[in-house]
């Protein structure tokens, strides 16, 4: 036996763990374009789990405005940034996405996962300090990991426990404190309260940084996400151009000029890896064009959440309250989440079971999302779905 032979029936034994739990994720192959309704195995399906809220990911104005910038700025960049790797379209977004979201400058990443993982490292050495939401995105808790401030986590979206923490910190002599959250946590479609966190903050001299991922482009007037929501102003803001804003891929952080700054000279994923590609740039300024005016798709947007989880408590489903575009079914079991999930694809409603480790054991869901271009009947065809589904699973 060779060590790499032991090293593979080692992990084979580990993948067979994972399926005896019933944590077996299996990825459905779409044929074509991502939309309401999709193509998975020659049959036309809903689709209710994209991260697709306006709509736009196949949106012919965002195909164009891709062509058009390809066509005048090529397919790849072939390079790092700092190199030779920065067009002038590049500087036109960051400077969009500045003034979008209410901020002095922004820097763009590869994904919002290399902007959390770039944003702490550079700001903060082992004087400072992170207070974090118990329910951070995976990518907030890696960046956090890479840097060296002190850790404090406080319960979700609990201010008192973070007031604790906050007071922690100060005791404790953090030089910097920085509060970091979620606006919208996503497998529970909540808000984190920003107006309490932020006169926390405050209160203890702490900066605020937001992760807006599910909440920029319809969330909040024209779209500016749960800080302009909630009226305040966050110190430092993440988001992603890969869910409302087109869906394709790309993140930022905005900001002020000198942590900016600071983000261009130092952030590891800003300086060890590629450009963004011209034409996902070129859509991201038409993206941003079509959600600072899109009051109609924020209207639909909302008016399809609140008749979607209308019609599933109506049936007896039990949801997580809120009125973000996510509604998670509550389903508790791994299992029975796999399989509402595939008694709903019969269906022909394609859907997620969410369930250990991107939620906490024993909390196991469907993670429904509604997009502003879903119509009533697609609506009404899915809540017969979940209907008999629930039923013939005892669910309802
Ligand atoms: C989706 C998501 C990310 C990652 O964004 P990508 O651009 O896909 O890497 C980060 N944070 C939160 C809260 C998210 O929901």
């Amino acid at each position: 036996m060779t060590e790499n032979r032991i090293f593979l029936d080692h992990l084979a034994g580990v993948l067979d763990g994972i399926r005896h739990e019933g944590l077996w994720k299996v990825e459905r192959e779409i044929e074509g374009a991502q939309g309401s309704w999709i193509a998975v195995g020659g049959r036309r399906m809903l689709n209710l789990c994209a991260n697709n809220y306006l709509g736009l990911a196949d949106d012919p104005r965002l195909i164009a405005a891709a062509e058009r910038a390809m066509a005048s700025h090529g397919y790849g960049m072939a390079s790092v940034r700092f190199i030779c790797g920065t067009q002038d379209i590049h500087r036109a977004l960051e400077r969009r996405l500045a003034e979008y979201l209410g901020q002095e400058e922004a820097i763009l990443f590869a994904a919002c996962f290399d902007a959390n993982g770039a944003v702490f490292e550079p700001l903060l050495g082992p004087e400072d300090a992170v207070v974090s939401d118990s329910l951070n995105h995976a990518s907030i808790i890696d960046g956090i990991r890479l840097s060296k401030a002190r850790r404090y986590r406080y319960a979700n979206g609990d201010l008192s426990d973070l007031e604790a923490q906050l007071r922690k910190a100060r005791d404790e002599g953090a030089r910097f404190v920085l509060v970091a959250t979620d606006g919208v946590f996503s497998m529970d479609g909540s808000l984190a309260p920003l107006a309490g966190i932020r006169a926390l903050a405050d209160r203890y001299g702490a900066l605020l940084m937001v992760d807006d991922c599910h909440a920029t482009g319809f969330v909040g007037p024209q779209g500016r996400g749960t800080p302009a929501r909630a009226g305040v102003q966050a110190d430092i803001l993440t988001g992603t151009l890969g869910k409302a804003l087109g869906g394709a891929l790309g993140g930022y952080v905005a900001a002020s000029r000198p942590v900016i700054d600071l983000l261009r000279q130092r952030a590891r994923p800003y300086l060890f890896s590629n450009a963004l590609p011209p034409a996902v740039v070129g859509a991201g300024l038409a993206a941003l064009e079509i959600a600072e005016a899109a009051e109609d798709l924020r209207a639909a947007l909302a008016e399809n959440a609140g008749y979607w989880r209308a019609g599933l408590e109506r049936l007896g489903f039990r949801l997580l309250p809120g009125e973000h575009p996510i509604v998670p079914v509550m389903l508790g079991d791994a299992v029975l989440a796999q399989r509402m999930a595939a008694a709903l694809g019969e269906r022909g409603v394609h859907v997620a079971g969410f369930f250990f480790p991107v939620v906490p054991r024993g909390q196991a869901r469907i993670r429904t999302q509604m997009n502003a271009r879903l119509t009533r009947e697609d609506l009404d065809f899915a809540l017969s779905a979940f209907a008999d589904a629930g039923r013939e699973l005892g669910v309802i």
